[in-house]
């Protein structure tokens, strides 16, 4: 039985899908506007696990995930420049290449950390019409109203919005807004759709009923995940910080549009810090996957030490902790050597056990404890599924291999470069790569 700890019930609840054996769940994808950063990639290796562990139980998931290229602004609410078009200014390249060039990097990151893909990705610029057709619903059901620069939802009409964050909605929106919009009726409105500027031209604009703009942020995913899922579907996931916004005006909208709020079960991530701060990617530099491979860590590695910190947990990233998550990595690839020593009856109970934390609301630090404190290969393996940190894969690593990168180190410590190049060109050859990092190397195949 799995238990999920659900935002909207306030408590852990028995997980129990729409249809027998089959799960839909929808999660709010990047805003392509630059990479994604290890933040981001945290919120999507959290639900992966969530998938593979449903998967573990035999369910068969549907996931949609969403690409937002458009209409997501700077402050994340509804002022601000669009964050694609600012992305776009920056490169000096058009929208649709900045849109194209992050969902690309996008999927290989998560393709690199072994994150399933979705078995369908939807693009909000693909959508505009069904987005189109949402706002009309909301709109006969007398939810809506203009402004100068849009059309927006009056969530006053809404007797519980906000139920998802127990938003006290008077006065903790308010003071999130960098720029009140004075034409609002109410602090937590937002906008359905919004104007093309008058100064200046977007280079994404649509004709609609209502004038030539673009979509609001939200409507998006609500079109989408009904479009993809239906009315009504069983999981919706994202980043903590949609609890407070995104999600409760995607409840609003579905409930305007008919009277449903669209999923069962809301399960948010919490954040990855950086020295105890937000990582963001409006903050500029930031780290991502490929910053650790140039530090000669594998993305797997970043992937073990997001499951070491439960999902509802914030996780400070540091440098001493991928290296210890590297260190563990290449050790449990190494028990592959020692035979088991475990009881049919002892693989049974830790089976048993492991399962159970992950079933208790994704316990990944548990079921890893109990898999260290085990040490034993063939438990790693049964899990792999779940865990997917390339196990076998990368323990394959030939000994002349391991021994060769060995003598390289020593040749490389002892300042014999000559040497030590030659052994690099030969472990090369043989189709592995050699990287360093402070804590030794690291081999993996090519
Ligand atoms: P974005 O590309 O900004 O739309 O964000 C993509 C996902 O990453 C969303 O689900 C966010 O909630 C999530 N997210 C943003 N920042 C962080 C962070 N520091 N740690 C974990 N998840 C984050
Ligand atoms: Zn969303």
């Amino acid at each position: 039985m799995v238990k999920f700890y659900n935002s909207l019930g306030k408590e852990k609840q028995e997980f129990k899908p729409i249809a027998d054996n089959q799960v839909k769940m929808y999660v709010c994808g990047p805003t392509v506007y630059d990479y994604a950063h290890l933040g981001n990639l945290r919120t999507y290796i959290f639900e992966d696990i969530l998938r593979r562990v449903l998967e573990l139980s035999g369910y068969k998931i549907t996931e949609v995930m969403n690409i937002t290229d458009v209409g997501h602004l700077t402050s994340d609410e509804d002022t601000g420049e669009d964050k694609i078009e600012k992305g776009a200014a920056r490169e000096n390249q058009s929208v649709w290449e900045i849109a194209e060039k992050y969902t690309k990097a996008f999927k290989e990151d998560l393709k690199e950390l072994n994150i399933e893909t979705p078995e369908i990705f939807s693009k909000a610029t693909d959508h505009i019409e069904d987005q189109i057709e949402f706002i009309k619903k909301i709109e006969e059901n007398g939810f809506v109203y203009k402004t100068s620069d849009g059309i927006y939802f009056d969530t006053s009409k809404l007797k519980d919005y906000g139920k998802l964050a127990n938003l006290n909605v008077e006065g903790q929106l308010t003071g999130t807004r960098i720029e009140e919009n004075k034409e609002k009726k109410n602090p937590a409105d937002f906008a359905l759709w919004k104007f093309s500027p008058t100064d200046h031209q977007r280079q994404m604009e649509w004709e609609s009923p209502w004038g030539k703009g673009f979509p609001g942020w939200h409507i998006e995913c609500s079109a989408m995940s009904t479009k993809y899922l239906g009315e009504q579907f069983d999981i919706h996931t994202g980043g903590v910080d949609h609890l407070t916004v995104h999600h409760p005006n995607e409840i609003a909208q579905s409930e305007a549009a008919n009277g449903k709020i669209p999923a069962n079960y809301w399960l948010h991530g919490e954040f990855l810090l950086e020295e105890g701060g937000k990582m963001a990617k409006s903050k500029g530099s930031f780290l991502r996957l490929s910053t650790l491979v140039e530090k000669g860590f594998e993305p797997l590695a970043y992937r073990y030490l997001a499951l070491t910190a439960h999902y509802r947990s914030k996780l400070n990233f540091t440098w001493a902790g991928i290296e210890g998550a590297q260190n563990t990595l290449k050790s449990i690839r190494k028990l592959k050597d020692i035979e088991t020593k475990l009881t049919t009856e002892q693989k049974t109970e830790y089976i048993q056990k492991i399962k159970d934390a992950l079933n208790d609301d994704l316990d990944t630090p548990k079921a890893l404890a109990i898999l260290h404190q085990a040490q034993d290969f063939f438990l790693w393996q049964e899990f792999e599924p779940v865990f997917a940190l390339d196990l076998e894969k990368q323990a394959k690593i030939p000994v002349e291999i391991e021994q060769k990168a060995k003598e390289r180190d020593e040749a490389r410590k002892a300042g014999d470069y000559a040497k030590a190049d030659e052994l690099r060109k030969e472990i090369e050859a043989a189709g592995f790569n050699l990287e360093d990092n402070s804590s030794g190397f690291v081999i993996s195949k090519k």
